[in-house]
């Protein structure tokens, strides 16, 4: 069972081959046994996910069954969920817990989903790595020594593992697609505005989208048909109708016009995976699509624009945790300068820290010019290359990745080479893009990435191109040899 996909699990139910409770127990069951040493998940909720999926197995004999019903996820803990703790992997939230839920999280549940608990992340999303996180890092499924990318690390080692047959992300600038690339899942980053950012704690409010993430670009498709569309709550989410994502799944890529730009391939780029990028082309090329090379000449310019921007959002967002209204409050404080200062300090971790600190430092006064509003100014351009390329062509093909996963420990002493991990997903944030990453192929035996970008909205493409090359590959079904046995 742990095998399937979600699409293959709504079969099974359908016909009775087995129960919604069943299933959540296989799920438990492996999480139970074999997620201590993966560390995928903070808080897992067996009670309410058995309770859950007899209420789904009710639902379905009565002939009421909903588009997921019964079927198992995971959100990350990032994601507001009434009476379960949301951490966002900081000390600062430890014992939180939300007295509402996120948008998405509402959404899910009606969608007849049964949630098994709540994934680790790095704190407050902020990382590339899981290793910023206050609950320890995640491991990754393929190579315990390897990381398992972050910030949404949890959810994607969670369904590599086969913990979960889907879970939820968020991404800022690179948290679905970065780790579903380093996990081998696929992770689609939908359009800015497009899913309700609602009960999802804040890190930089123009960049943050959620998404889908799972084995399939078949299961993000089930995904985000639950979770996307106009919601009043977020102002910015929006007013546009939701297609059919699964009608779209088989068209035929007959003229589709895909643009590789030239700035995501070369130095940088780890000569494996762009091998790997190549095989993906011809297969695609193979199956219709045209292929052009396209420039998108501001690239170099994303990542020092992203850490403006989202440092200065972040410093502003970050603010209310201050040890008075919300998490974690310092012992016996002096006075109130003391509470806020220690409050602050024992809560948060380094990176955290690091983010705010230069977060303060662009948005103050003197600065704000010369560093926000030129971040600002490089994200138009940056933005119009996009829109330039998008005159050509339908989709852009690159990698998601400029190298497999590294070992844990590798890079957390040099932040500026962590952050250079986001290279070629970054520039998707700032623009407000929906991209996906599918697995395309191992170097190293550790999975890589191939990202797909879409103009706005177009999601239904780039699942229709998942889908396909899904069709003709096989690197989506592979599965960690420590996790492949169903009594695992
Ligand atoms: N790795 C990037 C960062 O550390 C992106 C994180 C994210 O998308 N949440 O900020």
């Amino acid at each position: 069972m742990h095998t399937k996909t979600i699409a293959e699990l709504l079969n099974s139910l359908n016909k009775g081959e087995c129960s919604s409770e069943e299933l959540t127990k296989i799920y438990l069951d492996r999480i139970k046994n074999y997620d201590k040493n993966m560390n995928t998940f903070i808080t897992v909720t067996p009670d309410a996910a058995l309770k859950d999926a007899r209420a789904a197995d009710q639902r379905r004999q009565k002939g009421e069954a909903v588009l997921l019903n019964g079927i198992p996820i995971a959100h990350k803990d990032l994601l507001c969920t009434k009476g379960i703790k949301t951490t966002c992997g900081s000390n600062m939230l430890h014992n939180f817990i939300s007295p509402y839920d996120a948008t998405l999280v509402t959404k899910l549940k009606e969608a007849g989903t049964v949630l098994l608990g709540k994934t680790n992340m790095d704190e407050f999303a902020m990382g590339s790595s899981n290793e910023n996180s206050f609950y320890g890092p995640v491991l990754n499924p393929w190579d315990t020594a390897a990381v398992s990318g972050g910030s949404s690390g949890g959810s994607t080692a969670s369904v590599a593992a086969r913990f979960t047959p889907g879970a939820t992300g968020t991404d800022t600038g690179g948290s679905i697609r970065q780790p579903a690339a380093l996990c081998g899942v696929t992770g689609l980053k939908p359009t800015y505005g497009r899913v309700s950012r609602y009960g999802m704690v804040a890190f930089a409010s123009s960049l943050d989208q959620a998404g889908p993430i799972a084995k399939t670009a078949e299961d993000c498709a089930l995904l985000l048909q639950a979770i996307a569309g106009l919601d009043i709550k977020d102002s910015t989410s929006a007013d546009k109708s939701v297609p059919d994502y699964r009608a779209a799944l088989n068209d035929s890529l007959a003229g589709l016009r895909i643009g590789l730009p030239k700035e995501f391939f070369g130095k940088g780029l780890d000569p494996s995976i762009e091998k790997s990028i190549q095989d993906a082309v011809k297969i695609l090329e193979n199956a219709g699509a045209i292929i052009k090379e396209i420039s998108l000449s501001n690239t170099y310019l994303a990542i020092p624009t992203y850490y403006v921007i989202a440092p200065a959002e972040c410093s502003s967002n970050l603010s209310r945790f201050d040890g008075v209204r919300f998490g974690y409050r310092c012992e016996n404080p002096k006075n109130l300068e003391d509470l806020y200062k220690r409050s602050r300090g024992e809560g948060f971790g380094a990176e955290v820290k690091r983010r705010l600190l230069m977060g303060t430092y662009v948005l103050s006064a003197g600065y704000y010019d010369s560093y926000y509003l030129q971040a600002q100014r490089v994200r138009k351009l940056i933005t119009q290359d996009f829109q330039e390329a998008f005159k050509d062509i339908d989709i852009i093909l690159g990698p998601t990745t400029p190298a497999p996963a590294f070992n844990l420990g590798d890079k957390l002493k040099d932040p500026v080479s962590m952050y250079l991990c986001d290279i070629y997903t970054i520039s998707v944030n700032l623009a407000g893009l929906p991209a996906l990453s599918m697995p395309g192929g191992f170097v190293n035996n550790r999975p890589i990435g191939i990202q797909l970008i879409a103009n706005y909205f177009e999601e239904g493409k780039l699942l229709n191109v998942a889908h396909q090359f899904q069709q003709l590959t096989d690197w989506h079904k592979k599965i960690p040899t420590a996790f492949e046995e169903s009594s695992k």
